[in-house]
This record gives structure tokens, sequence and C-alpha cells, in this order.
């Protein structure tokens, strides 16, 4: 298969900063575009990856699977894009199409693995995929999206991965006017959790470790905030939720979340991968018919619904725009939780 070289951004190990590297793209192929990379968003799973936490990743790793850009060329058989044409492309570049999951477009959920932007197996020219810290990208035009074309087209990038993976939760466990919602952490996904709730009406609360962060809060979308450090805070909201979507990227104690959920209420873990500790007390849980539940990113009809609702309620992320060069300390910032709430990199600046 013929390729083409591009610039791109990524580490080498997990212990070494992302430098400027040059990755192979394939030629497209008939039912592919290829994209130039406007604008990437940087979400905690790129950190994640380059760093190796969750194991598994692969070098060089390119991170990035928030991408929006401008359509360079498309295959033969592309009916869905021309060139010249906006596209996002999210966490997904394929999977397997066949399978009752895919059937039911949840090809998150692909029965035989579907494969990631970036630290998947790359079918077409072997080793493993590259994200959207590059200067271009060949997709599968059925993982493409569509963006509207009334929002601002940096701030839509996050939309490709904090958006999606809040959005599939909230609308799975059926939130709209008279839900009363939570989330937990104002980051990425917490803020895009918020201002999403909030547009299909519901009642949002955020819990987070910050009070410094109430009044970004509150100007979100959100209608109260509760300190999850505070004890007396956390009483106040016992009993209250029926959908928690919870962000954190660490290890934490979810008890305390549980005594704020309503009967029939779920606690959706969407940040943190692994075990949990302390132990998980059933008591609550059994008592009041709650659940625990996990929430993988979203679909790609899915993903186009999140985005037609954003561009006609008029939401995007909040972002801060950074250089390609200026990935290293945004990280490091990231872990800080000091960015409000997205950082975007400018691909012109690769
Ligand atoms: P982020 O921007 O860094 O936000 C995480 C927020 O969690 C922080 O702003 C902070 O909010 C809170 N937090 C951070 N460290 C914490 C700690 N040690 N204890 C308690 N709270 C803490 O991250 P993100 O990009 O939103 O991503 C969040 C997580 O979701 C990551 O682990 C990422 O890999 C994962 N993710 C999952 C999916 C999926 O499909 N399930 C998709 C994308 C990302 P406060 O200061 O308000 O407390
Ligand atoms: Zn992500």
């Amino acid at each position: 298969m013929n390729t083409f070289s591009v610039k791109a951004y990524g580490a080498e190990t997990k212990d070494s900063d992302l430098i400027e590297m040059n990755i192979n793209r394939r030629e497209v192929t008939p039912n592919d575009v290829e994209i130039e990379i406007l604008y990437c968003g940087v979400c905690h799973s790129d950190l994640h990856t380059a760093r190796n936490d969750w194991g598994g990743s692969m070098y060089p790793a390119v991170p990035g699977h928030e991408i929006v850009g401008k359509i360079t060329k498309v295959g033969s058989n592309v009916s869905k894009f021309r060139i010249g044409d906006l596209a996002g492309v999210g966490c997904l570049v394929d999977s397997c199409q066949t399978c009752d999951s895919c059937r039911q477009d949840l090809e998150q959920y692909c029965e035989n693995g579907s494969i990631g932007t970036y630290n998947g197996k790359d079918k077409h020219i072997g080793g493993h995929t590259f994200g959207g810290y590059s200067q271009k990208v060949v997709v599968d035009q059925n993982f493409v999206l569509n963006i509207p074309k009334n929002l601002d087209l940096a701030a839509v990038a996050p939309l490709l991965c904090a958006g999606i993976t809040t959005w599939s939760p909230l609308r799975h466990w059926k939130v709209g006017p008279g839900s009363k919602v939570a989330v937990v952490g104002l980051g990425g996904l917490g803020h895009m959790a918020i201002k999403l709730a909030k547009g299909l009406g519901a009642e949002v609360t955020l819990f987070s470790r910050s009070p410094e962060k109430t009044a970004d809060a509150k100007e979100l979308g959100a209608d109260d905030v509760v300190i999850s450090t505070d004890s007396d805070q956390m009483k106040s909201v016992k009993g209250k939720f029926d959908v928690i979507i919870d962000t954190v990227p660490y290890i934490h104690d979810i008890n305390p979340y549980i005594t704020t959920l309503n009967i029939n209420g779920t606690h959706v873990l969407v940040g943190y991968l692994g075990g949990l500790e302390p132990i998980l007390n059933t008591v609550p849980l059994i008592l009041g018919r709650k659940s625990v539940a996990g929430s993988l990113i979203g679909g790609i009809a899915e993903t186009q619904e999140m985005l037609d609702f954003c561009g006609e309620h008029n939401i995007v992320s909040d972002i801060e725009m950074i250089k390609m060069q200026d990935i290293n300390n945004a990280y490091e910032r990231m872990l800080k939780s000091d960015v409000k709430y997205r950082f975007v990199i400018d691909m012109q600046s690769l």
C-alpha cells in the first residue's frame, strides 16, 4: 500500500517528552478521506497513553482523538464528503461493522475490537495507529463526522471525545427535563457534561475538590456546586441524583457519591479504569436499587447526534489554544487541573 509522510508529535517511550517526528499515512483507498488537521483537542487519555498509565501503550505514541479539519482528498467510493468539507474524527477509526454491537451503532463496543484513532492495530499499513497530533489523517468515511457550520471550529474539537463520552451516558440513562444530574470533576469531560446535561434540560450539580472552580461551574450552567471534601455539603444532597457522571481520572472512593443517588439512581464511571478502593459498600445499592456503571465514548451515529445537538444549541467547549510545541507543558498543567477547560492544539503550528 502506498503511503506518504507527515509531521507529527509523539512520545518515543513512556518517560520521554513528546517531540516532533515523521509518521506514515496511507494514500486514500476507495472508502477513505484524507483530512488536513486544523485543530486537535488534548484529552487526559492522551496523557495516560503517552505515559503508559494503563499499560499496553505502543511507541512511538502519537496521541490525539479530538480532530477537526478539512477534507483534502476523497476515495472513489466516498459519497458522504467532498474535498473542502469540514470533518471531524473522534476516538475510533474502524470496527468490524458486522457484529451485533456494530449493527446497533455501538462501534465502541465492537465484539471484534474497535480500532482506536491512536494505539490501535493499523490493519492497512501495519504497526499501530497514530492520532491527531499530526498534519493529516486518512480515515474510512464511515468514521468521519460532519461538523455543524455555525460553531467555532477549534472549540468543536473537544466534542469529539469529551463531548460524546458524556453525551452517551446522559442519553443512555434518559436524562431530560426533570432529571437531576451530578458531574464529578470539572475538567475537559466534566465541563462538557455540565453543558450537555443542561442542554438536555436537567438540573445539574457539580461535585468538585476545588472550591475556586465554583463561579466557573455556575457560568458553565451548573445549578449548584458541592465541594466533595466537605461532609456537610455532601449530606445536604443525600438521595438527590438520578445520574452521576464521574470523570475523575484516578482511583477514588465512590461510596460517598452513592449515598447522594436517589432510588434507582446510577453512578456512571467514565474517568477511572481499574479496581476501586476502598471496597464498594453494597448496602446503599441494595436498599435503594442503585447501580454503578461504566461507559465508553459513543458510537458514530450517536456522535453525529451530539454534534448536531451542539449545533442547534450553540454548545462548544471552553478552550485554551496552544501551539504543538507547548504540549509537554500542557500535560503538566492538565495534571494540576490548570486548564479552563480543554487545551486545543492549533495544528498550523506544527
Ligand atoms: P481532566 O481535564 O484532567 O479532568 C479531570 C478532573 O477530575 C479534574 O479537573 C479534577 O476536577 C478531577 N480530578 C483530577 N484528579 C483528581 C483526583 N486525584 N481526585 C479527585 N478528582 C480529581 O481529564 P479529562 O480529559 O476530563 O478526562 C477524565 C478521565 O476520563 C481521564 O481518565 C480520561 O482518560 C477518561 N476518559 C474516558 C473516556 C471514556 O470513554 N470512558 C473518554 C475520554 C476520557 P476537580 O478539580 O473539579 O475536582
Ligand atoms: Zn479522549
